[in-house]
């Protein structure tokens, strides 16, 4: 360009068409649109079309860089060099009944490693480990970075939401996501998960990227593609990640729903609780302990985790970590202190069988339907609504036995619920033949 020749205005009208036309876009553009995006300047019709652009035509892996930095440099950067140890996260990608975040960021803060963790409200039909901690009375996930800082100091654990300092732009991209089908992008769901991650001054990352009927990415190859571009985009910046691709096929333990949630992972915490859940959490922070140099082997961190459960410690951490950030700790006791739904109701099998399948999303469907989840930004939880699951893959069934039971506060969506919730049940007179592994591959070990 000629020295002399004015620098041409960039409009966001101009950048939705250009995308929108399949058409590369360049830093600059993608930085004006982060830019503008954090500064309020784009209204939010303008944002929304321009993320259904990138849903439908996708961005290189060039404009992907571009928008996880600039995402990124949106807010803070966290320097926690003054804590002594380690400081490692675990991120997932999203599922149904998928609580693990709950478990680990205790569990690992007890081996004395520091958990920095930047999390999620709910997103599209899956739940968000931020409305889950709210379903505890008090609990204050908007913590300023002195805060933040200060729970970190003294429980090393915290678990705050994006701020206005730290990933602004994510804060404002994911409430607008979840409400506009603009979830299911593998670019987007990169930058939004690597964006806040490396914002919190981690030294390693392991992400669970979740495959299957209840996931974003429901053929492992897209799940795959997506840790792939993710390890890539964490081992650019100079920090450890590894992925895990796990089964999201079927819901993660016993329960989706914000307060029922909670108390499997307080089951888990005191050496209960479903075997997926438990086995996963074990899986993801022996990972953890390896990278953040805590073991020098998996193994021994797998010992490591379940030593910190049966000593009581991961458990006390939680109820340190709720108490710190404001929350009711005497839900580690007596978890029916959590908001409950008012009535339940059962689904029954139609047949005699076994349970071969599940359409996982449409159970987190169900779910936000009845309150679980938003249609609009401004929607509120119901922290009590929940979906139990009585019924897992490869179970025989009676017909009329409950295969479910909905707890919920209002009757007006109930019915088409329960149709959803049954439906979603795959039932055949035979056994399926495999069992499918809960974990199923590691990228970038
Ligand atoms: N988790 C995130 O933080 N962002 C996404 O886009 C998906 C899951």
């Amino acid at each position: 360009m000629n020295a002399n020749q004015p620098s041409m205005t960039i409009r966001a009208i101009d950048v939705i068409r250009k995308k929108r036309d399949g058409q590369e876009l360049t830093t600059a553009e993608i930085e004006y649109v982060v830019r503008a995006v954090t500064s309020g300047e784009i209204p939010d019709y303008q944002i929304a079309a321009w993320l259904m652009a990138v849903v439908l035509r996708g961005l290189t892996r060039a404009e992907t860089s571009a928008l996880t930095d600039s995402m990124l440099r949106s807010g803070e950067v966290l320097d926690l060099s003054e804590l002594p140890t380690k400081k490692v996260d675990k991120h997932s990608t999203g599922g149904v009944g998928d609580k693990t975040s709950l478990v680990l960021a205790p569990l690992v803060a007890a081996a004395r490693l520091i958990v920095p963790m930047i999390s999620g409200r709910g997103l599209g039909h899956t739940g968000g480990t931020l409305d889950k901690l709210e379903s505890i009375p008090g609990f204050n996930v908007n913590l300023s970075v002195p805060e933040f800082r200060r729970v970190l100091k003294t429980c090393g654990c915290a678990m705050i939401g994006q701020t206005s300092e730290i990933a602004p732009a994510d804060r404002k991209l994911y409430a607008l996501r979840d409400v506009t089908g603009t979830v299911e992008s593998p670019y987007l769901i990169c930058a939004s998960i690597m964006s806040k991650k490396l914002a919190e001054g981690i030294d390693a990352l392991v992400l669970d990227v979740k495959t299957g009927s209840g996931a974003f990415m429901k053929r492992e190859e897209d799940a795959i593609r997506l840790a792939e571009i993710m390890v890539d985009t964490g081992k650019r910046m100079g920090k450890k990640v590894v992925a895990l691709i796990t089964d999201m096929d079927q819901p993660l333990g016993r329960a989706a729903g914000h307060s029922s949630e909670i108390i499997e992972c307080i089951e888990v915490l005191n050496g209960r609780g479903p075997a997926d859940l438990r086995d996963l959490s074990i899986e993801l922070s022996a990972w953890m302990f390896y990278l953040g140099e805590r073991t020098g082997s998996l193994e021994e961190g797998r010992k490591l985790a379940v030593s910190m459960i049966a000593s009581g410690q991961a458990r006390e951490k939680f109820r340190q970590g709720i108490r710190l950030q404001g929350g009711d700790e005497g839900v580690i006791d007596e978890p029916q202190r959590l908001p409950k739904a008012r009535s339940s109701a059962d689904i029954f099998s139609e047949s005699d069988g076994y349970i071969t399948g599940t359409n996982c999303e449409q159970f987190g469907t169900a779910l936000a339907m009845l309150g679980g989840g938003r249609e609009k930004k401004e929607d509120a939880i119901d922290p009590g609504v929940a979906l139990e699951f009585h019924k897992r893959v490869g179970d025989p069934v009676r017909k009329g036995e409950s295969l479910a039971t909905i707890h919920y506060n209002a009757d007006a969506k109930l019915a088409e619920a329960k149709i959803m919730v049954g439906a979603s049940y795959f039932i055949a007179p035979e056994a399926p033949r495999e069992k499918r592994p809960l974990i199923r591959r590691i990228i970038g070990a």
